[in-house]
């Protein structure tokens, strides 16, 4: 018998690859080899060079984390209150603000500085982050240790804090030009609120000047990478880097965020419940922010509308003919704090056939009402649904959520973003396809350090655009 069409699948490519080291105990971690087995392979190689600079930062944190000779070093000197320079190892702690998905992309973007930089990414996780993500490197710890000397303040640290950058520039605590004494630290302020000062942090000079300082604390609400890209300094970095832009948050994203087996748990149950067998994935991302009114009727047209246009759900057979065979099954996975959306798209499928014969199943894993993210199960929850929704082949998203990127940066997906509210209506055209798979930077700096003034940085078209959703923002494409 000639066998030669029978086709072996290709192996799963656990790794991702190279994304991944290899050597990491695999129960501890079960998501971390077994997510490949979930989804497509990627079409999006990750750079040769990037491979190589990961494994090097591996090793480095490694020899510098948490509880290593360099690591007790570096506390003395902060403890001295004085920063004499750049040590054998570098740190920059990074601290949760906001949402879920605030979060993963503001680690993202801290990691990918701590790389540009050789500095070693500790996070500081409150118990809300507890039992949420693996560490993503081997043997060592990313946690920042409960014993760091400013942990209590971290939380409290905002605007108004001497510490920042931009209140120790004003108060001449600090000054680029001098080779005065330093303080053990530099807070940098970079959430949404941020003042002009603060933004000089996306400048070169400025970017050399905190060289000078071996730890750095960071809190922001944004997706700031694309601004790294602006930085004279680290643009041929990060050309080689990520030699295709719009792939950074996609490689970065699958290679820090693995959830632990708890969540992984939720994520796996679900997806052999409801999902595996169809043919087609389908994830509509439902987030309705208090300044982007509408109402639920309104909102349920728009997604209908959106999907209509552009051919993403069927349409409905008025006469309500009976299909006997079913010609294709899709599942539509809806992620929302709210019910409502998903139950009245199922019932329409109840109720009527689908023209094109397909079959419809639709669900929705949880509706929590509200943003609880002091809440750890909460976080967990949230945490599986941004997986769920990254096993799509199709996402619908919704206008500046941070949680729907981190779900198309993770599935690789670029999504058909569901315009912004006007009047409390949704406008014309209801939706509109990304033009690439990253997330946008709400509330990027304005200033050209070389020029001295304040320019149009989307409009220079070098690396990056304004974002579809928030006209303000920056993306990479
Ligand atoms: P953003 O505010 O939309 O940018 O996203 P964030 O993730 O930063 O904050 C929203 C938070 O609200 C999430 O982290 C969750 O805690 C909660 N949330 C919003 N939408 C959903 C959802 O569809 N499912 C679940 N489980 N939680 C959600």
């Amino acid at each position: 018998e000639d066998d030669s069409f029978v086709s072996t699948p290709a192996p799963v490519d656990k790794l991702l690859g190279g994304l991944l080291a290899p050597g990491f105990d695999e129960e501890s971690c079960l998501s971390r080899y077994q997510s490949a087995l979930y989804r497509k392979a990627s079409p999006h190689l990750p750079s040769r060079y990037l491979l190589a600079r990961l494994r090097k930062y591996e090793a480095q944190h490694k020899k510098c984390g948490p509880g290593t000779d360099p690591y007790k070093k570096a506390i003395e000197q902060f403890k001295s209150n004085h920063s004499m320079g750049p040590m054998e190892c570098n740190y920059v702690v990074w601290t949760p603000y906001n949402g879920l998905g605030n979060r993963m992309l503001t680690i993202a973007s801290t990691f990918l500085y701590a790389l540009l930089n050789n500095r070693i990414l500790l996070i500081h996780a409150p118990s809300d982050l507890d039992d949420l993500f693996c560490e993503p490197f081997s043997k060592t710890s990313w946690v920042l240790p409960s014993d760091f000397p400013i942990i209590d303040r971290l939380s409290s640290f905002d605007i108004h804090t001497p510490q920042s950058y931009a209140n120790m520039l004003a108060k001449k605590v600090i000054d680029k030009h001098s080779n005065g004494s330093l303080p053990a630290y530099v807070y940098l302020h970079l959430t949404h609120d941020y003042s002009e000062l603060d933004k000089l942090f996306f400048c070169e000079d400025d970017q050399l000047f905190l060289k000078k300082f071996p730890w750095l604390v960071l809190k922001s609400d944004n997706y700031f990478i694309p601004a790294l890209f602006l930085v004279p300094e680290y643009e041929e970095e990060l050309r080689r880097l990520f030699p295709s832009r719009e792939t950074v948050s996609h490689h970065l994203g699958r290679y820090l965020f693995h959830p632990t087996n708890a969540v992984w748990g939720m994520i796996t149950r679900y997806y052999e419940a409801y999902l595996a067998k169809a043919e087609e994935k389908m994830g509509i991302q439902i987030r309705i922010f208090p300044f982007a009114h509408i109402s639920s009727e309104n909102l349920l047209a728009q997604i209908l509308n959106c999907s209509r246009n552009e051919n993403l759900l069927p349409e409905i057979s008025v006469e309500g003919s009976s299909t006997t065979k079913a010609v294709r099954s899709k599942s539509v996975l809806v992620a929302s704090l709210y019910t409502g959306y998903a139950d009245k798209i199922r019932d329409m499928y109840y109720e009527h056939a689908a023209t094109t014969g397909e079959i419809i199943s639709v669900f929705q894993p949880s509706h929590e009402e509200k943003q609880h993210t002091e809440k750890q199960a909460h976080n967990q929850k949230a945490l599986a649904e941004i997986y769920l929704l990254s096993f799509s082949d199709v996402l619908v998203t919704s206008s500046w959520s941070t949680f729907g990127y981190m779900a198309q940066g993770l599935g690789g997906v670029k999504p058909y973003i569901l315009a912004f509210p006007e009047d409390g209506k949704a406008p014309n055209p209801p939706c509109r396809r990304a033009m690439s798979m990253e997330p946008c930077f709400h509330s990027p700096p304005t200033y050209d350090c070389k020029a001295r003034k304040n320019v149009d940085k989307g409009a220079l078209g070098r690396h990056v655009r304004h974002c579809e959703d928030v006209s303000r923002g920056l993306k990479l494409f």
